[in-house]
Formats: C-alpha cells, structure tokens, sequence
C-alpha cells in the first residue's frame, strides 16, 4: 500500500437515489447480487479479452482467464475478483459514482413509490453493481486497469459517499469485496454459495472457481468453517451458452442468460436460438423481453446485440444486425466471417451483415407469428408492450410488410366490452368476418379511444354491422399513410368524404369519381343557407349519408391531411398547409329540421355555427374561437330560460 491520500467523494445524485431504491425495495431476491457482480467479472474479461486482440502486450503472463469466488466466514467478506480488464481511476469514478443513462432522472421522477411495482421497474432499469448494496454494509472496490500503473480502492457504504486511494501491489483486474451484513451470511456459507454461483454462471464462457472444498457438501455449517485447500476448481461448466446445442440448454438456462445479456431482472417472454452453416456461418440467440424498456423511446438509448465474431466477444450494442423497429430485442450473434477488428463503420457497410440483419429480422417475425398461433395470451402481453414499435416496422420496413401487417392488434367496434381499449383484434380476424360484399377495411384514428369509439362517423356503420378499426396511438395516422392495403383490401378512413359502405360500393365499382355526381345531385334547400354561414372555413356543405345520430359532422377530403397528423405536426414547429373539411348534416336530424324552419338569418347563422364547432370538439379537435362558441352557447341558454 502506497501513503496515499484517502479521497471522498459524493454519488450523483441519480445514483443515489438508485442505491437508495436498491437498498429498500429490491430486498425480495437478494442473491442476484451475485448474478450480476459475476456477470460485470465476465464483461469485464470479454472486454480485455477483445482489446488484447490488438494490444496482448496487455495480457502479461496472465492469460488464464476466470472469475473467483471466495469468502471468509469470520471476517464475513465475500470476494468476487476477475483478472479481466479493470478500471481506471477515472473509469472507477464513472463507472461506480454515476449513471450515465440519459433518461435516468425522469425515470426515477416517475416511480410511484409502491415498492412492489417499482422493484420490478429498477429491475428492468439494470442496476448492476449496486445491487452489492442489498447484502452488504460496505463494498470495496480494488482495481488494477489493463496496462496501467496506478491501482484504485473504491469503498463505500452505499450512503451519500464514497472514498477513492490509490494502491500498489494490485495485479490486473477487479476485485469486489462484499462486507456482508448480517442477515446476508449465508453467502458466506459454501453450500448456499456455489448452488447460486452455479445457478447465475453456467452459461459464462469463463470457469468461475471457488476453493475446492475438504469435505462434502451437506454438514455446510462445518465446512465453511474447516480449513480448506487452497486450490481453486471451476463451478460452472464455462462454455458459452450459445455454443451449445439448443437441445443441451435447459430452460432455466436460457432464463439466465437472458439475464446476463440483458440486464433485466424479470424473465424472457420467449427466445430464439439458431445456430446457421452455410455461404454464412454464424449463431443467434435472440430474446424477447416481457417489458418494454423505459427508454424504448429515446433515439440515443443503445440498442442492438452483443456482437462475438469467432467466440471472441467484440461489443455491445451492435445495431446493424436488427432493424430500429426490433430495437427491444436482446440478445447474442457470433459470426465466424467477420474480421476480429471489425469496427462499428466496418458493420454499417458490409453485405454479410445485411444478410445477417434480413435473417434475423424474419426469425424475429416468425417467432412472434408463431407466438400468435400458439400462444395468443402470450401474444398479446407482447402486443400490450411493444405494439406500436411493431407498427413503426409496418410503416417503413416494405420487404416485410405483409408479415408485419399479420401482427398488428386493433380495438374495433366490436370489441368486446370488456375489452374496451384493447387491441385484440388481427386485419385476419377482421377479413375473416366481414360480410362478403365488403372490399376494403374500414379504420377510424382518433387522438383516443373515446374518440374514435364514439365519433359520429361510425353511427350508420355500427347500425349496419359493419366493423371499423379503432386507432388512437400517436403513429397510426402516419401507419395508415404507408400500409395502403392488406390482403389485397384497401384500408378506408371513415372520416373521409368518399366513403361507401358495403352494399354502395358494388354499385359504385364502376366509376371511383362518382362521389362528385353524387354531390351535384346534393340538392338539399340547407346546403345553401349554411354555405353562407360557413364560407371559408369549409371545403363544401353536403348532406351525410353516415349520421343516424348526431346532426353533424366534419369529413376530410381523401387526401387531406388528417386531424390527428396535423396536431402532431404542429405540435413539432411544422407550419401545414390549411385543409378543409367538408361540413356534413344529417336532413333527418330534429335540429336539422327545425333549422330549416328558421326563418330568422342571424339564429340560423348562430346555431350553424354552434354545430359546426360541435363537429369539431365530436373529432377530437379543439376549437380556434372557443370563446366565441361560448358566447353563442350562453345565449341560446339564456334564450332556454325565458322561455
Ligand atoms: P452495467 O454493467 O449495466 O453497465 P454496472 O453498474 O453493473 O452497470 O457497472 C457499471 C460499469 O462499471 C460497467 O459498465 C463497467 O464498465 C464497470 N465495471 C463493473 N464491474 C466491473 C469489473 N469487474 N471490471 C471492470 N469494470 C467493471
């Protein structure tokens, strides 16, 4: 040990708050500890293990690679020490003091404070080294990074602080020394110990050894206590997961793998491991998580797969071999074709990985269609969380468009009332019972369900039985402006002004501009009278063929940009080009009736203009002179009361 000076210094603020968490809600499994200090050890030697592929002056003579595991029972320490790449004292400050997720903040903001819920979002969140803090008063780091001089001891109860000093006499790599508390022993136990080093390492490619043990298992209280033999022998089998054959790997397995990979705490939803020879010779093992990221969202947050070329691990996060709409995916590809340096430019410009990226990109398609078919439930959770990416996948990823479009879930007006909101609806489901002599589909995109699920738009379809998809996500409109058709049906807004339902469209087959013949042959003494009230603020004033209820509605013409896209434009900045809606009444309507009756212009103009904004709020949208529409409701009330 050097005279060093002892340093203090305090977490990030988000970094203690996460300890915070950790220490009190993660409590229930504790011994995942160790699956993830073993899991950093592992990373730590796939790292050196890569850089030394360029620089081995680094390795020294220590090549043998492995994870240690060992513990003193008086002392109540346990030791978990790999001679893998280290850190340095910049990286030990950065890597154990902070979190550099951007995001973290707000994630954090948004914990609701039940513990149960939010233990499950931390878990997904990756906690990693923290979680040392769950059985342990006090951790020490001591670190010696790859080619450098200088060791660091990091120590830390897990509060505000932590203390950084310099030491020498360190060899290579990280050792994690854990000063149990004491309802935490029985990690100091050799039993207990080696059935969670087994149970959390066996997919580890690198032998994690403890010492080898005088007596047998079982009278453990003894054992841990007996004098053992110095000698260190491999616990786990030390053969990466996926270089075995898929019908070697347990499930439990898979589970923990997942779980070494991805950083989540919760268990797969399910996974796909293939092993490819060929012109191409490479093995996937890809993973499908329960839940959805938090950060799912955020363009910057890394995505991808860890990438090994020839079993030797190259990086994390290599996103060239998935689309961005499969960015949830985790998991593992080692390719034997590629260069062990190739580079992140190399990936985004080499053939092998596009046909790489197209293979797994329908391996993940097939497997979420077979999920559909065999297991719908399953489906569908999975549909609940990461159903509007798919939709992204559907909109931009042509090649695969049918495939995606099989995928996607709808709420319909047929939904079952229990169901409400719920998307569970397929286009095949939908095709397979429309009446015969309906062609295309029929959707709706609201900024809500409500919205969509009560729009005037839908009252002749829901009277006549006919099924109209419900949109309400914020991507749909656009969705719907790329999938054009399905099964060689087109999809057919509702709220456009060229709509015909079933028994019409047979008999409009003949001519697609018959909308406009019809409109001329719109003859209604009203049309006029409420052109004059309305002028510029609509595109035409026709009598609607789709109310049964409502007096009014507004419709777009069939290219006009919809509601819900224009809010979403604007909301970004984007100035849009005015569209006009098409007013539409309902003649059959007792308001529209009355109206006709009134011979006064200014009331006439007042209760058109109410109507008109009716349409308006009916659509989601808000009003551009609420106050106005205000205005003329108080006065109509007023004019209620005298009488
Ligand atoms: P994660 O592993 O999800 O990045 P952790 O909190 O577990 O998060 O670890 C933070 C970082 O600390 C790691 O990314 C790694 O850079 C570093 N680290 C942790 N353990 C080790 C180790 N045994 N050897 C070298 N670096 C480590």
């Amino acid at each position: 040990m050097s005279e060093a000076q002892v340093e203090k210094h305090a977490f990030q603020t988000e970094a203690k708050q996460l300890l915070k968490l950790m220490i009190h809600s993660l409590y229930s499994n504790k011994e995942i500890f160790l699956r993830e200090l073993i899991s950093n050890a592992s990373d730590a030697i796939d790292k050196l293990r890569f850089k030394a592929i360029e620089v081995p002056e680094l390795l020294g003579d220590d090549t043998d690679y492995h994870i240690d595991v060992t513990f003193d029972k008086d002392a109540k320490t346990l030791t978990i020490s790999d001679n893998g790449i280290g850190m340095s004292r910049e990286e030990v400050i950065n890597n154990l003091g902070t979190i550099a997720k951007s995001g973290t903040a707000e994630f954090l903001a948004n914990l609701s404070g039940d513990q149960a819920k939010d233990s499950q979002l931390i878990g997904q969140f990756g906690v990693g080294f923290y979680s040392a803090f769950m059985v342990a008063d006090q951790v020490e780091v001591r670190t010696l990074g790859a080619g450098s001089e200088e060791g660091v001891v990091w120590r830390s109860s897990g509060e505000d602080d932590y203390e950084l000093e310099s030491a020498d006499g360190l060899s290579r790599g990280t050792q994690v020394i854990l000063h149990l508390q004491d309802d935490a022993l029985e990690f100091a136990e050799d039993f207990r110990l080696r059935s969670v080093v087994r149970k959390y390492s066996d997919h580890i490619g690198v032998p994690v050894r403890m010492l080898k043990q005088a007596l047998p298992p079982g009278d453990e209280e003894e054992d841990a206590d007996s004098e053992a033999e110095p000698e260190l022998e491999a616990v786990n089998s030390a053969q990466a997961l996926w270089t075995r054959s898929r019908s070697e790997v347990e499930e439990a397995e898979y589970k923990e793998f997942y779980k070494h990979v991805s950083h989540d705490f919760d268990d797969p939803l399910d996974w796909s491991h293939n092993r490819v020879e060929g012109k191409l010779e490479y093995t996937s093992l890809l993973y499908i998580p329960k839940r959805a990221p938090f950060d799912l969202y955020n363009r910057e947050a890394p995505r991808g797969l860890k990438l090994y070329v020839q079993r030797v691990f190259i990086m994390d996060d290599a996103e060239q071999f998935l689309p961005l709409y499969l960015r949830f995916i985790k998991g593992v590809v080692d390719s034997n074709d590629l260069p062990l340096n190739v580079s992140r430019e190399i990936l985004q410009q080499d053939d092998r990985v596009d046909s790489i990226r197209n293979a797994l990109t329908k391996r993940v398609l097939t497997m979420l269609d077979n999920m559909a078919k065999k297991e719908p439930e399953q489906y569908q959770a999975f549909w609940d969380e990461f159903g509007e990416v798919l939709k992204e996948g559907a909109g931009e990823d042509f090649t695969n468009r049918e495939a995606l479009a099989k995928l996607l879930r709808f709420a319909t007006t047929t939904s079952s009332k229990t169901d409400k909101d719920k998307k569970r609806v397929s286009l095949d489901d939908y095709i397979g019972r429309k009446p015969e002599d309906q062609d295309c589909i029929y959707y709706i995109c609201a900024e809500t369900y409500e919205t969509a699920a009560r729009s005037p738009h839908l009252e002749v379809f829901k009277e006549r039985d006919v099924e109209v998809l419900l949109m309400f996500d914020r991507i749909d409109e656009w969705l719907m402006s790329m999938l054009t058709e399905y099964e060689g049906l087109k999809f057919v807004d509702v709220m456009r002004a060229d709509v015909t339902l079933p028994g019409e469209a047979k008999t409009d087959d003949a001519d697609d501009s018959g909308d406009e013949d019809k409109q001329e042959e719109d003859e209604h003494p009203l049309i006029e009278r409420i052109e004059k009230v309305l002028g510029e603020k609509v595109e035409g004033v026709r009598t609607s063929k789709r109310l049964t209820t409502s007096p009014a509605c507004l419709v777009l013409a069939e290219h006009a940009m919809g509601a819900q896209m224009r809010r979403i434009m604007e909301a970004s900045g984007q100035q849009m080009p005015e569209s006009k809606p098409y007013f539409e009444f309902n003649p059959t309507h007792p308001l529209l009736e009355k109206l006709d009756q009134e011979p006064d212009e200014d009331r006439f103009g007042e209760l058109v203009e109410i109507l008109f904004d009716q349409a308006s709020l009916a659509e989601g949208s808000t009003l551009g002179d609420a106050a106005g529409y205000v205005d003329r409701m108080n006065r109509l009330l007023l004019d209620l009361m005298k009488n």
